[in-house]
C-alpha cells in the first residue's frame, strides 16, 4: 500500500459546450450560453487563484472548442503549471458518434490542446463519461497516457490495454449538487454544507483505506463565489491529514503505472 493518499483536483471546463451538447438550440439561447461563459471567464480565474494559494497542481480537461473560444482563459491554465487534458472537440458524447466523427473529435481536441501547450494531452475525459465501443481503441491509437471515466473502482487501476484508469463517481462530482436550469427538469441546488460533508467523509474513508481521490468539478459550477469558499475548506481538511498530497491525473497515472 503507497503511504501517500493522492487528491486530484480535476475541472472539465465546459463552458459553452456543456449547454449545446445536449441542446442545438441553445446556440440561440445566450442566456443559457451565459450560465456556461461564466465557467472560463468568471469561475477559472478565482479557482486558479484558489489553487495559487495553495500552491496545489491541478487537472483541467477542456473542449477544443472552448481553447478556441476562450484562448487567453485557457492560456491562464498552463501558465499556472498545471495540466490540460482532452474533453472533446464541442462537448460531443462519444456513444453517439459514427467511429469516423469520433476519430475526428479525438484529431480536433488533441490539436487544440497541442497548439496551447505544445504537446498531445497525457488524459482522456469523456463529456458524458460514457465510452462508444472505440473510445478504447482510440485511446490506445492517440497515445493517451490514462482515463478518468470509469466508476469500477476507488482507486487507480490499469486497463487491460495499458491505459491507466482514474476513476470517478457521481457524488465527488459538483454538478448532481449544484448543476441547475429549468432546462434540466427534476434538479435542485444543495447547500455546500452537504457537499462538503460528502466529500471530507468520503475523504476521511478512503484515506483510512491508504487510498487515493478523484474530484470531478466544473469552473461554471463550483466557480460561484461561496462554492470556492466550500472547495477552500475542502481543501484545508485535506491538508490537515499528513500523508495527503493533491496532485495531477498526469502524475497519479505516471505513479500507478510504476507500481503495477
Ligand atoms: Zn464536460
Amino acid at each position: 500500500m503507497n503511504a501517500k493518499r493522492y487528491v486530484v483536483l480535476s475541472f472539465d471546463v465546459d463552458g459553452e459546450t456543456l449547454w449545446t451538447a445536449r441542446d442545438a438550440a441553445n446556440w440561440n439561447r445566450p442566456v443559457t450560453l451565459s450560465q456556461g461563459i461564466y465557467g472560463p471567464e468568471v469561475g477559472l480565474p478565482r479557482i486558479l487563484k484558489l489553487l495559487q494559494k495553495y500552491s496545489i497542481p491541478a487537472t483541467f480537461f477542456v473542449p477544443g472548442y472552448v481553447i478556441e473560444k476562450h484562448r487567453a482563459a485557457i492560456e491562464e491554465i498552463v501558465q499556472g503549471g498545471h495540466e490540460i487534458g482532452h474533453h472533446g472537440y464541442l462537448h460531443e458524447w462519444p456513444d453517439t458518434l459514427t467511429s469516423e466523427q469520433e476519430r475526428e473529435v479525438f484529431e480536433l481536441g488533441i490539436d487544440r490542446i497541442r497548439s496551447i501547450t505544445g504537446k498531445a494531452p497525457a488524459g482522456y475525459r469523456s463529456p458524458a463519461w460514457e465510452f462508444s465501443s472505440k473510445t478504447m481503441d482510440y485511446l490506445q491509437e492517440f497515445g493517451f497516457l490514462y482515463s478518468s471515466n470509469m466508476m469500477d473502482n476507488d482507486e487507480p487501476y490499469v486497463h487491460d490495454n495499458g491505459i491507466v484508469e482514474l476513476p470517478v463517481q457521481w457524488y465527488l462530482d459538483d454538478a448532481p449538487f449544484f448543476l441547475y436550469s429549468v432546462r434540466l427538469p427534476g434538479r435542485t441546488i444543495h447547500p455546500p454544507s452537504a457537499v462538503l460533508e460528502t466529500w471530507q467523509e468520503e475523504f476521511s474513508a478512503l484515506y483510512e483505506e491508504g487510498k487515493s481521490m478523484v474530484l470531478t468539478l466544473h469552473p461554471q459550477i463550483i466557480g460561484r463565489a461561496y462554492r470556492v469558499k466550500m472547495l477552500e475548506s475542502f481543501i484545508q481538511f485535506v491538508m490537515r491529514h499528513a500523508d495527503a498530497q493533491f496532485i495531477t491525473g498526469e502524475k497519479l497515472a505516471c505513479l500507478t503505472l510504476k507500481a503495477t
